[in-house]
Order: C-alpha cells, then sequence, then structure tokens
C-alpha cells in the first residue's frame, strides 16, 4: 500500500484526489490517499453560501464552458442537470467610460474588434483610438522572440487606448492584474500564435471565425460560461463525498516536508502545526505558490523561486436589494472599470441577471470587486469603510440609493496569483529541479498553469497521472 497525501484542499487538490482513487481503483493499484486542507473548509476559493433562495458565490461564480474539464467533472459527479448558461437575454458587457456604462461592441474579444459596425460606433474610444487599433491591419509582425508582455503586445497592436478602456479592464476581470506586468504566454498564447500566422490580430481571428463551423465557443448550453444551479460549491461537496472522510482533513496546516533515502527512492514526512508527523511515498502540493515556498523540503532555489510568483488581492461584496429598489436595466451580465475612472470598484456582475437562478422572485442580487494590482489597500479597509464607497459608485454608476436587504464582504488575501513574463519558462526551470531533486514530488495549482477552475481541474487529472506512474514504476 503506497501512500499519497496531497497538500490543500481546494479544487485542485480535490481533483487531484478523486482522479488518483478513480484510476488506482481502475487499474487495481493500493494507494492510500491523504488531503491535508488548513482551514475548517474544504474548497479553498470556491465557497458558496445559500440562503433565503439567494445563491450567492463568495469565490468563482462559473466557469468557461470550451475547458472541458469542469464539465467532465460534473457529468462524472452526476451534476450535468444541474449545469446551467448564462440568461440569452442579458449576455451584453458594459465598460464604464467618463462616468457613463457603455456597451462593449460585439465581437470584441479583449480589445480586438471582429465587427466593425459597432467597432466604428463603439463611445468607449475616440476617432483617434479607434484608427489606431485598425493599424493592426497593415503593421508588421514582431520578429522577436522570447516572452513579451501582454499589455505590451496588444497596444503595439491595437494602441494604448483600446489597451487602457478595453483590454486591461477585462482582464482586472480575470487576473486583477497589471496588463503590463502579465506574460503574453501564460496568458493568452494563443495572440501570439495568431500574429506569428496571420501577422494581423483582427484578420487572424476573421480567418480562425471563418475556419470554425460553430458560430462561437459557446456549448449546448449556448453559453460561454456555465455554473452548477445550486453553486460551484456543490462540485466540492460531490467530490468530498466521492473521496470520503477518510480521506480527507481540515485543520491541518502542513508546516514542512521532509525527505529521507531509502532503498533508493525518497521517503517524505509531512509536518502538521499540531505536531503530528505523516508519512507518504509520493506528495502533491496543490497551496498557493508563497506557501509551497515555505514547506518545501530545504527552502533553497526553488523555494525562491516560488515566493517571487506574485499575489494581488481582491475582495467580494454581494449586494442583495428588492426589486424596485433598483431601476436601471440590467440587460447584461455587468460592467467593468477602467483604472483611470478613479473608482473604488473594479467591477460589477448583475448576478440575478447573468444567472436567473441566483435571487428568489422580486429581488436583485449584484456582485461588486475590489482591489486590483497596486491597489489593494482598499481590501484591508474596514468593512463600513469597503460597503460605503462600494455604495458610493453604484449610487454615482447606476443610481442605486436605496439600502441593501444584506451584504456580504469576502476578502482574497493574496489570492489572484500573476503570471508575470518569463513565467513559464521560470516554472519549467523549477518543475525540472523538483523532478531531479525530489522524485515523487509534485506541484499543481492556479499559483502555475492556469487560474480558471478549468485549469485547475486539468491540471489535478494530470497529476494523478504522474503520481501513479511515479508508483508504478
Ligand atoms: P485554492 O483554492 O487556493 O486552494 C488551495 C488550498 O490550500 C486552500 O484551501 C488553502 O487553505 C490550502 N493551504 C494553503 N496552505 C496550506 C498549508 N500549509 N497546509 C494545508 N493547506 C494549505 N476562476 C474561474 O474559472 N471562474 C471564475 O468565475 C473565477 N472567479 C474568481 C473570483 C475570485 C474572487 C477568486 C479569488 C478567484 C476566481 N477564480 C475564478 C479563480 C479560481 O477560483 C481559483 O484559481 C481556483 O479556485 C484555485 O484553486 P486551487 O485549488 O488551485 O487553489
Amino acid at each position: 500500500m503506497k501512500n499519497v497525501v496531497i497538500i490543500g484542499g481546494g479544487i485542485t487538490g480535490l481533483s487531484t484526489a478523486y482522479y488518483l482513487q478513480q484510476r488506482a481503483r481502475r487499474d487495481g493499484v493500493s494507494i492510500r490517499c491523504l488531503v491535508l486542507e488548513k482551514d475548517e473548509k474544504l474548497g479553498g476559493k470556491i465557497q458558496t453560501e445559500n440562503i433565503d433562495g439567494f445563491v450567492l458565490e463568495k469565490g468563482p461564480d462559473s466557469f468557461l464552458a470550451r475547458k472541458t474539464a469542469a464539465t467532465d467533472l460534473c457529468r462524472e459527479l452526476g451534476l450535468e442537470g444541474e449545469l446551467v448558461g448564462t440568461n440569452p437575454n442579458a449576455r451584453k458587457t458594459y465598460i464604464l467610460h467618463k462616468g457613463k456604462l457603455h456597451r462593449l461592441p460585439p465581437g470584441t474579444q479583449m480589445g480586438i474588434p471582429t465587427q466593425f459596425g459597432p467597432f466604428a460606433t463603439t463611445g468607449l474610444l475616440s476617432v483617434k483610438g479607434k484608427a489606431r487599433a485598425l493599424m493592426d491591419l497593415v503593421l508588421p509582425r514582431n520578429e522577436t522572440d522570447g516572452d513579451q508582455s501582454l499589455g505590451g503586445f496588444l497596444a503595439r497592436r491595437l494602441g494604448d487606448e483600446v489597451l487602457e478602456a478595453i483590454a486591461e479592464p477585462l482582464l482586472a476581470g480575470i487576473y486583477a492584474g497589471d496588463a503590463r506586468k502579465l506574460s503574453l504566454r501564460a496568458t493568452f498564447p494563443q495572440f501570439e500564435m495568431i500574429e506569428k500566422k496571420y501577422r494581423s490580430l483582427i484578420l487572424g481571428i476573421l480567418a480562425q471565425k471563418r475556419a470554425v463551423q460553430s458560430p462561437s465557443s459557446a456549448t449546448k448550453h449556448g453559453s460561454v460560461f456555465l455554473t452548477v444551479k445550486s453553486g460551484l460549491g456543490t462540485i466540492v461537496k460531490r467530490l468530498t463525498e466521492e473521496l470520503g472522510a477518510e480521506t480527507l482533513r481540515t485543520k491541518s496546516k502542513v508546516t514542512q516536508i521532509t525527505a529521507r533515502m531509502r532503498e533508493e527512492r525518497f521517503e517524505y514526512t509531512i509536518h502538521l502545526d499540531h505536531g503530528e508527523h505523516v508519512p507518504a511515498d509520493a506528495v502533491v502540493i496543490t497551496t498557493p505558490a508563497f506557501s509551497a515556498a515555505e514547506i518545501f523540503p530545504h527552502r533553497d532555489t526553488i523555494s525562491e523561486v516560488l515566493q517571487q510568483i506574485p499575489y494581488v488581492s481582491v475582495a467580494t461584496i454581494v449586494l442583495a436589494f428588492p426589486q424596485d429598489a433598483v431601476s436601471f436595466p440590467l440587460d447584461g451580465t455587468g460592467f467593468v472599470v477602467p483604472r483611470k475612472e478613479g473608482r473604488t470598484i473594479t467591477a460589477c456582475t448583475w448576478v440575478s441577471s447573468k444567472w436567473l437562478h441566483t435571487a428568489p422572485e422580486g429581488h436583485k442580487l449584484l456582485r461588486c470587486y475590489v482591489g486590483r494590482a497596486g491597489d489593494e489597500a482598499i481590501v484591508d479597509r474596514p468593512e463600513e469603510e469597503i460597503i460605503a464607497k462600494v455604495r458610493q459608485d453604484l449610487s454615482d454608476i447606476m443610481g442605486i440609493t436605496a439600502e441593501p436587504l444584506f451584504t456580504r464582504l469576502t476578502r482574497w488575501k493574496q489570492s489572484m496569483p500573476q503570471y508575470t513574463v518569463g513565467h513559464l519558462n521560470r516554472l519549467q526551470e523549477i518543475e525540472t529541479e523538483i523532478m531531479n531533486r525530489w522524485p515523487g514530488l509534485l506541484i499543481a495549482g492556479a499559483g502555475y498553469k492556469g487560474l480558471g477552475v478549468p485549469d485547475c481541474i486539468l491540471e489535478g487529472k494530470k497529476t494523478a497521472e504522474q503520481v501513479l506512474e511515479y508508483i508504478l514504476q
């Protein structure tokens, strides 16, 4: 019997454990798997609260449908019937510009226009800004090799105005990051490939659209994003049921991993904060990189590189209102806010319009984000101050002055990993070093190769395969 310890009970750790057990059962391999989670609850960033008919997501609220790892897992867990797409009558996205909400021109992908009518008439850009964006059609391709910043890349092809007014606020919604520091290769590698192949981003995306018969990346639900009706927490609940109580331990913070060689294999010992030691033949670390750095067997070069992966703090604020308190037409998924607008909120999701199941009849649910790279101090301010600033923004932008029925603030300290320029090379180097020095020890999760829920699940699945391969050597 081999012992596998998985550190961290977020979606990556739980998926790793689930797929490990599935494959081990299928292949008749005898393993004992244990997930160690420092908090009282499992799920990590996935936290759903169901109260009085409201479905409140404190962290992620949905996942990209075209990345199928999450839908596959939901199917395996018997949750396929619970999957829902966004409201087909409210799929517009808005961007705040000079204090007013403007619709993101249809066909725009991260600022790249693919339908010229809506782009020509949008109030988000000046005539000069639009003309500069269309220069993409004639600009030469970049011949230099190596990683570059996503922001620098978009500004070079489409101009600063598109970057600042459209692309950056949309990106902030995903990474809460500074586009001029994020790595193109680690975030949108497809853009680099389009430039290499087609030279122009606009022409390349149009060519790709023509080549693919289906009109968009939408699924059979007709939606780019999907969620689980009772909340993403149900995925966590079903995974914990499948794994069983004997596999899962909460309130178990790992403080260190030590290793010693025995019969040409490493034996690992996992040290917990309450003094207990757990033996392991293989270990998977799925914690954020800064936590991984602290527990690594020797705090040397590997820890140093892990420690350098920056994380940004954000907070989400859910606000529930009686229907008649919100007269603003909620005909979309919500809006994002560019930095130069000088607002506290970075985005607002019109939750009950985006997902029709999330609020009981006669109510509206909104969720705002605060905090982004270079602007994180707000996350540590007292709750009353944050709520007051958020309500001020909602009043100025949407005219909502009524007292909310309730609010929920969730602070996510150091929660958004930043894949900065060169991230993938650095990762490759430490992965090789870990493999050479600590065989049987693996790292996986949002801090490394993809922070979306489907990326984390896929990473868990791949890591489970690697663990089994190692055990069977
Ligand atoms: P985590 O969820 O961070 O889990 C790691 C776990 O390790 C935690 O539970 C932690 O307590 C534990 N841990 C840490 N140190 C130790 C230790 N020493 N010992 C034991 N345990 C430890 N993605 C989407 O796809 N769609 C969205 O809509 C979306 N929205 C988001 C909104 C917010 C506000 C945030 C913060 C993220 C969002 N994301 C979204 C990203 C996504 O939720 C996360 O990237 C993903 O859930 C991370 O999963 P994980 O298991 O890798 O890490």
